[in-house]
């Protein structure tokens, strides 16, 4: 059975997009212009991933989120959000949606977030025990890392927030989420402090991240195994880019 991907958008040429890119991809969508319509197909098909659009005509799309989050708990959410709305983004996140994507978005990077949406769906159940991407590789049964190759130390803290950035490889994880997880102060500043940590011992230039990323006013965000190089900074000008060259 292929996936189906719910989209739940009142905008139809942005329904269209998706449909058309989701096609490409083997995915079955199906479409809600609205809240209502949403719950209904929900109550009736098999759904296996929403993108869901927070700027609904009938409801608000965080309680449209809550109600998909109180009926089908593990089904997978990725939120499409304007550009200048921090503040939905992260209420959305910490309230269970698995990621967010700003309109307008490229097609490229909505596929990574679904590809690592499902895959944190799948990966709940075992979780792999080495992890790879870059020059990094993390190796979570006996809690050894390396960078290319060679051991890296790093202090307990470093090693949690680490950890939690692994499980979650591809997703972004707010501060919120990454201060509960490794259940620790919460002042971001401390958190930052640790993030820097990590990148001058992980990165090749810690001032340039291509594995540990910053969602500037959300959160972190390490870059999963298939995901693009350190996909720049988001392009203002909408299109998808084609996943041509992943140069340095
Ligand atoms: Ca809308």
């Amino acid at each position: 059975m292929r996936p189906s991907i719910l989209v739940i958008e009142d905008d139809p040429p942005i329904r269209k997009l998706l449909r058309m890119g989701l096609a490409t991809q083997g995915y079955a969508i199906l479409e809600a212009p609205d809240g209502r319509s949403a719950l209904d197909l929900l109550a009736r098909e098999s759904v296996e991933l929403v993108i869901l659009d927070l700027g609904l005509p009938d409801m608000r799309g965080h309680d449209l989120l809550r109600a998909i989050r109180a009926s089908h708990p593990g089904l997978p959410v990725v939120v499409l959000s304007s550009r200048d709305d921090e503040p939905g983004k992260v209420e959305a996140l910490d309230h269970g949606a698995d990621d967010y994507v700003t309109k307008p978005f490229g097609m490229a990077e909505l596929l990574a977030r679904l590809r690592a949406a499902l895959r944190h769906q799948l990966a709940a159940q075992g979780e792999r025990p080495v992890f790879g991407v870059d020059r990094l590789s993390v190796d979570l049964v006996r809690r050894i890392v390396r960078v290319d190759g060679a051991e890296v130390k790093l202090t307990p803290r470093e090693y949690d927030f680490l950890r939690v950035l692994v499980l979650n490889a591809g997703k972004v994880m707010t501060h919120a989420q990454l201060m509960h997880a490794v259940s620790t102060s919460s002042d971001p500043q401390y958190l930052r402090v640790y993030m820097r940590q990590l990148r001058q011992k992980l990165e090749a230039d810690p001032e340039r991240p291509r594995i540990l990323l910053t969602e500037t006013g959300i959160g972190y965000r390490l870059r999963a195994p298939d995901d693009e190089p350190a996909h720049g900074p988001r392009a203002p000008g909408e299109a998808a880019p084609p996943p041509a060259e992943s140069g340095a």
